[in-house]
């Protein structure tokens, strides 16, 4: 990247904002965790830095004004204690990030703000309800870009965790930070013995270290950078699209 990326704004600079205003800001959030061995720890951040920005500059060019900020680079790892390195946040803490951001924003008069989800750990739901209540002038949403596509039509094995999916997206992206494909691991995983938590309407934290060897959740064997491209471009021009919409949207009139 040489040049200035306007709606960026640790690239951007006082010259250009002291006369600026943007619609919508954009906080894109990440985890810094373990991804099976041969992914980087920051893998949730890189997936949410271009994700968020290719998103803001589909948006950016079709007119509307949004603003990402810096990527949040740590996540809830509540269940992966034991794993070297991973660093938690707790949910209350983001609650506190959140309200001091919004702060910000809805005394500078940027009323709309998305949080751009980019690890499964995150839950947002409570924070924004509970933030809405305080601050309402704003409208508080969240999206995972993750759940944004079918991903069955991009990917033939299914996981959640440094898989094919997130193999994919970083060879694309960031291929000097993957290890080569001796050292991937299977990315097999157990699940609980109570059936209920398999069906999915009851749910538990799972020990990661004992659901997981080797970290993955998923087998990455089937990654490779063209099909992490082809998912990157469709996921960002629907988030991109998704942005446009927040930016236009009236606050006054959000329903029909
Ligand atoms: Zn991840």
């Amino acid at each position: 990247m040489n040049k200035i990326r306007p709606y960026i704004l640790a690239e951007t600079n006082w010259q250009t904002l002291k006369d600026a205003s943007f619609d919508l800001a954009i906080l894109p959030w990440g985890a810094t965790e373990a991804h099976n061995y041969h992914l980087p720890y920051a893998t949730d951040n890189y997936e949410a830095d271009y994700l968020a920005a290719e998103g803001a500059r589909l948006a950016w060019e079709r007119g509307a004004k949004p603003i990402v900020l810096p990527t949040i680079p740590f996540g809830v790892n509540t269940g992966q204690s034991d794993i070297y390195l991973d660093i938690n946040i707790n949910p209350t803490t983001q609650l506190a990030i959140l309200e001091d951001i919004l702060t910000t924003l809805s005394r500078q008069g940027i009323y709309k703000l998305m949080i751009f989800n980019s690890h499964g750990g995150n839950n947002f739901k409570p924070l924004v309800r509970e933030l809405g209540l305080k601050f309402p002038k704003m409208f508080i949403c969240f999206a995972s870009w993750f759940q944004a596509m079918n991903r069955e039509d991009y990917f033939v094995k299914d996981g959640d965790h440094a898989e094919e999916m997130e193999t994919s997206l970083i060879l694309y992206l960031k291929p000097h930070l993957v290890l080569p494909k001796s050292f991937w691991g299977k990315g097999s995983s157990k699940k609980f013995r109570i059936n209920a938590f398999s069906e999915g309407w009851a749910w538990a934290e799972r020990k990661w270290s004992e659901v997981s060897e080797d970290t993955g959740i998923g087998d990455p064997e089937l990654a490779t950078a063209e099909k992490g491209e082809k998912f990157f471009t469709d996921v960002s021009k629907k988030m991109g699209d998704f942005m446009f919409d927040l930016c236009e949207a009236d606050l006054e009139n959000l329903y029909e």
